[in-house]
């Protein structure tokens, strides 16, 4: 599907560091070294039926700066998001506001694409709706089941009906969450799962394909009954078919660790493959304590903050003030400083006269390859802002250079 407009990266000197990032399945720092060149990412979309809240702006603007990043270590970067835009929480949000499906989910992804384009996210090479990619999860599903490593349960009485993962056939379980069993169990039902659906041979099983049931869309496709994709699968799927497996780095919000990530890295195994190398995941952004989530009503939305006024860079300064990798609480205090530190940036940069930015541009580079300290970086500009301000005379640097380097490797344009 159509993604947002592109975005011009200024050129500065120089190559930074390879990016060095926490790779959740083996909780250690892993460097991303591409293969012949080139970097894959995929990262996990949306489901579109809700406006995009900070959480999930968190999570794009941090793949955004591991898209960077990379790009400035002189890798090419390949990056994919799925849109998850046929699900249960997509059709039961239509249905109870009467709205059709199809429209309420791209209603919802043109909201997604304007927030990312007023947070200057550099959009993926391709975006990838789960609606225009049917034919090869069926594929992969057909894949599973010819492995063995699928059952079917019936469907209200017919024979050929929801089809699962067997994950008492697998001889691998792909385990990025590290989770225990009693982990797991805690949170599948919360999580899409259905572990007392009677007849499942084990609870923790991820449908892969769900038979049509009257007033859901379906799709006929040779081999699988009348249905639709389940959620794991359909990354497994376009990651492969998109991007080629392994793929670099599978991200997301830790939310999807387990069983989303879980479940598509073990799909892979099941047919052989390796889903990736690293898997790199989002912290929590949370409000008053609690985490920012559709059914606790508790959103602040990048569009409800824009219609208010707020500069985007502002936003993404917010987001770039905190740590990728630790659960915070958003708080209109923290937005109040990130504006206020937007315009002490924009006055320092617009002066004819300045300290040299060699070392700022070198400590922001450095910062962002060491597994993203955000917060060192926008130190390091602080403190450069903080030496214009206190004298510009004399110093005969223009500091167009570090204009341009904060605009390319964080994405702030000032
Ligand atoms: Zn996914």
């Amino acid at each position: 599907m159509k993604t947002w407009p592109e975005v011009t990266l200024p050129a500065i000197p120089g190559t930074g560091r390879p990016l060095r990032v926490h790779d959740t399945a083996s909780d250690a720092l892993v460097t991303i070294e591409g293969s012949d060149g080139v970097a894959r990412l995929y990262v996990c979309g949306i489901t579109p039926y809700d406006a995009t809240h900070l959480g999930h702006a968190a999570t794009y603007v941090t793949f955004d700066l591991i898209n960077r990043a990379m790009r400035d270590s002189g890798l090419q970067v390949r990056y994919v998001q799925n849109v998850t835009d046929v699900d249960d929480p997509l059709l039961e949000r239509a249905a109870r506001d009467n709205r059709d499906w199809r429209e309420l989910a791209g209603a919802e992804i043109g909201l997604f694409r304007e927030d990312m384009t007023a947070l200057g996210v550099l959009p993926p090479d391709e975006l990838v709706g789960v609606v225009e990619s049917i034919d090869e999860i069926a594929q992969a599903v057909r894949q599973l089941v010819a492995a063995g490593a699928a059952y079917d349960l019936p469907n209200d009485g017919l024979d050929s009906g929801d089809i699962y993962l067997d994950l008492t056939r697998l001889d691998e379980f792909n385990d990025v969450s590290g989770f225990s069993r009693d982990q797991m169990m805690e949170v599948i039902v919360d999580r899409g799962g259905d572990p007392d659906r009677p007849g499942k041979r084990d609870p923790l099983d991820p449908l892969l394909w769900r038979a049509e049931r009257a007033g859901e869309p379906a799709w006929h496709v040779d081999g699988l009954p009348a249905g639709r994709p389940g959620w794991h699968i359909e990354c497994t799927a376009i990651a492969r078919d998109h991007l080629g497996l392994p793929i670099d780095i599978q991200g997301g919000g830790v939310d999807l660790v387990f069983p989303h990530h879980d479940m598509s890295a073990t799909q892979a195994c099941a047919v052989g493959e390796h889903f990736a190398r690293a898997f790199v995941h989002q912290a929590m952004v949370g409000l008053h304590g609690e985490k920012m989530s559709k059914s606790k009503g508790n959103l602040v939305l990048v569009s409800r903050l824009r219609a208010d006024g707020v500069d985007p860079m502002a936003i993404r300064l917010l987001l770039l003030a905190q740590r990728y990798d630790t659960p915070w609480d958003y708080t209109d205090d923290l937005l109040e400083a990130a504006t206020a530190r937007l315009a002490t940036w924009r006055a320092a940069l617009s002066v004819n006269e300045a300290p040299d930015s060699a070392p700022v541009i070198a400590a922001v580079r450095d910062a962002l390859a060491d597994n993203l300290d955000t917060p060192a970086a926008l130190a390091a500009v602080d403190a450069w802002a903080s030496a214009v301000a206190a004298d510009a005379a004399g110093m005969p640097h223009a500091p167009g250079i570090l204009a341009r380097t904060l605009d390319a490797l964080l994405g702030v344009r000032v």
